[in-house]
């Protein structure tokens, strides 16, 4: 049986330098990393030839994937191509500007890059140990456009330790300057093990939600959608669909060490440890760690606790598919969440507190 619609994640693991702030499996990049591109295409192989798999998206992220070559790309691409893909990202970081062929990167077949400026500021920058500047920023997205790409993401980080409202607008301002076609912008999270994390600064929590009301009264006042609590496209058909599919519970295949994938209930992910992947793929052995199946009760959770992050909102009848009834009046009540027919649609606070709304509502369910 076909399966039309399947979002493709390839993870690419190799970094020029590790940021102060980042939990991600990603390493510096070695010199040779033929072992990793050679795995991750016969992976790849290897996981088409399970069952004839119609990818929608194809997402290369890390890590830094634009530090792999335009020729990989162009053959990985090349595998999954059929009438249905329609969207084809790769993730960049401003401090490969002087290494990467953005052409040869269009070249190869990807209609959309992401972009991780994460601010404007060069002290913010260096404290977060980014390996760029403001000015390379700027560079590469100059850079990027010139080459022809029509679908620009960028990434945006606030509630930095120290970060003021002035500065959070300042590369809002910048921002806007460039009006990328899509903006993802984090909250910091302080993730222990990360040299940010175990120092334990950030900006209070107030300071955070003034961040992100500003962010949202700056950007839709220029026409953007908050369609998620972390994501802004400028018109509907620049909505990430690639990230939409996550949110929207549909499949995905992960490729690459760690990461996920998730079919028919089934949750499973990769090998973490980055030659234990390698090792493991070059034999012919499957690189899965592990899987879990969803229970009907996580399966609810799971969908609570995505459809209050978004403007689509928590499909109701979704939730009795999986046998629980909702009461909607009890969640209505809040004051962050509207009823639409069966669906339940948190408004611009509603998102920001949807781990709240996803808690409260699973204390609710009722067995049918
Ligand atoms: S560039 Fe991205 S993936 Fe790499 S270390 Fe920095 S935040 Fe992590």
């Amino acid at each position: 049986m076909a399966n039309d619609g399947v979002g493709l994640y390839i993870h690419v693991p190799f970094c020029v330098k590790k940021c102060s702030y980042c939990s991600f499996n990603s390493v510096c990049i070695p010199e040779d990393t033929s072992g990793m591109c050679t795995a991750l295409s016969t992976e790849l192989i290897q996981r088409i030839d399970e069952q004839e798999m119609k990818f929608q998206t194809f997402y290369a992220g890390g890590g830094t994937p634009t530090l792999l070559p335009p020729e990989f790309w162009m053959r990985l691409i090349g595998m999954v191509q059929n009438p249905n893909l329609r969207e084809v990202t790769i993730e960049t970081n401003p401090a490969v500007l002087d290494a990467i062929d953005y052409s040869s990167l269009r070249l190869a077949g990807f209609n959309r890059i992401s972009v991780g400026v994460q601010s404007f500021n060069d002290s913010n920058l260096q404290l977060l140990g980014r390996r760029h500047t403001s000015q390379e920023a700027m560079d590469t997205l100059n850079l990027i456009r010139k080459t022809g790409f029509k679908n620009i993401s960028m990434d945006l980080m606030y509630g930095l330790p120290g970060q003021s409202l002035e500065d959070q607008k300042s590369d809002i301002l910048n921002t806007l300057t460039f009006m990328p076609q899509h903006i993802s912008a984090y909250e910091l999270t302080l993730e222990a093990g990360t040299p940010m994390g175990d120092k334990g600064e950030k900006a209070s929590e107030d300071q955070c939600v003034d961040m992100y009301n500003q962010l949202h009264d700056m950007l839709t006042e220029k026409g953007y959608i908050h369609y998620e609590v972390s994501s802004y496209a400028l018109g509907d058909k620049y909505r990430s669909l690639h990230n939409s599919s996550y949110w929207n519970r549909t499949p995905y295949v992960g490729i690459g060490p760690s990461a996920h994938s998730f079919k028919n209930k089934k949750r499973s992910w990769n090998l973490s440890s980055i030659p234990e992947y390698e090792s493991a793929v070059l034999n012919g052995v499957t690189p899965e760690e592990s899987a879990e199946e969803l229970t009907a009760e996580n399966a609810a959770h799971e969908v609570l606790a995505l459809g209050f992050r978004n403007v689509n909102g928590v499909d109701l009848s979704l939730i009795e598919e999986f046998g629980f009834q909702l009461d909607p009046s009890d969640i209505v009540s809040t004051g962050l969440v509207t009823r639409k027919g069966n669906l339940l649609i948190p408004d611009e606070k509603g998102m920001l507190f949807a781990d709240h709304l996803a808690l409260v509502a699973a204390d609710l369910l009722k067995g049918v």
